[in-house]
């Protein structure tokens, strides 16, 4: 397994659309090797996600998995899973708001609303169709791999770009009043970068 590189923004992969993935192409040894692969860096550079042409690769495939790690003690925990061609269906029109970060945009945070709550239909590793339902952090960070594969970057999903922030400004900053804001989210914002 390899540790692969991260495209950074600016570079045409993240702005293309992925292609979709047969089953029989998913069970092949390169897609399956780049599944793994992409797993290894997600861990490696503490990423909660991440999609294939963020590694230079237009495929539909994203993979995801949160644990509490030094970087971001207060993480919420969802397990690793596969999406091949992910759909997804916004169950609420309830949204959330998080400080997103992408590991394609190193060292900036901003603000993103999306919807809360969302149904997911993708086909797992082995090629057969898995369906499931996710809410909060893991919703929020489905959506922004998601929306890799459509060439999609969260700054396009910021309403208030006063709110892009460097990382430092942002834990000097916005953090602290994240902290002690009395808004009635039905989860407090935190930061990822996926
Ligand atoms: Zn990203």
């Amino acid at each position: 397994m390899a540790i692969l590189k991260v495209a950074q923004m600016g570079h045409p992969v993240l702005r293309e659309r992925a292609a979709d993935l047969t089953p029989a192409e998913i069970r092949s040894e390169e897609i399956q090797r780049l599944i793994d692969d992409m797993l290894v860096t997600m861990r490696e550079y503490q990423g909660v996600g991440l999609a294939a042409p963020q590694v230079h690769a237009g495929k539909r495939i994203a993979v995801i998995e949160s644990h509490k790690n030094p970087r971001y003690p207060g993480a919420p925990e969802f397990g690793m899973r596969v999406l091949i061609n992910p759909v997804v269906t916004p169950l609420e029109t309830e949204t959330i708001r998080w400080w997103e970060g992408c590991l394609s945009i190193p060292g900036i945070r901003g603000l993103v609303h999306r919807p809360r709550k969302i149904r997911v239909e993708s086909l797992d590793r082995g090629g057969a169709p898995q369906h499931f339902e996710a809410e909060g952090f893991s919703a929020v960070v489905i959506q922004h791999e998601l929306d890799h594969l459509d060439g999609v970057l969260y700054l396009d999903r910021m309403t208030d770009l006063t709110t892009l922030s460097y990382q430092r400004e942002y834990e000097q900053f916005w953090a602290p009043a994240e902290a002690t804001d009395a808004a009635p989210d039905p989860e407090p914002s935190r930061e990822a970068e996926a």
